[in-house]
C-alpha cells in the first residue's frame, strides 16, 4: 500500500454520455441542489429526503469539442415493466 489508507476519496454525482461524433465517453459533474432550495422554488414539499441533482443544459465533448443539447434518460420504472 502507499500509506494512503486514511485518505478518503469524496465521490460526487455525475452524468455519463457518449459523443456521437467521436464515440468517446464523457462525464459531466451533476449540479447538486439543496432540498429546501427546490421546495422554495416549487412552493411545495418534496416526498423524500435525498440528493437532488440537475444536469447541464449543454455538454461539450472534451475529446473533439462537439457541442450538444443535453437530455437525461432515467432508469426504467420497475413497476411499469410488470404490466
Ligand atoms: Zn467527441
Amino acid at each position: 500500500m502507499s500509506g494512503m489508507e486514511d485518505v478518503v476519496a469524496v465521490l460526487h454525482h455525475a452524468f455519463r454520455w457518449d459523443c456521437e461524433i467521436c464515440g468517446r465517453e464523457n462525464f459531466e459533474r451533476a449540479i447538486s441542489m439543496e432540498k429546501e432550495y427546490i421546495e422554495a422554488k416549487v412552493d411545495g414539499k418534496l416526498d423524500e429526503d435525498g440528493d437532488y441533482v440537475l444536469y447541464p443544459a449543454i455538454v461539450i465533448c472534451k475529446h473533439c469539442s462537439a457541442q450538444y443539447l443535453a437530455s437525461f434518460q432515467g432508469l426504467p420504472d420497475l413497476e411499469e415493466e410488470d404490466n
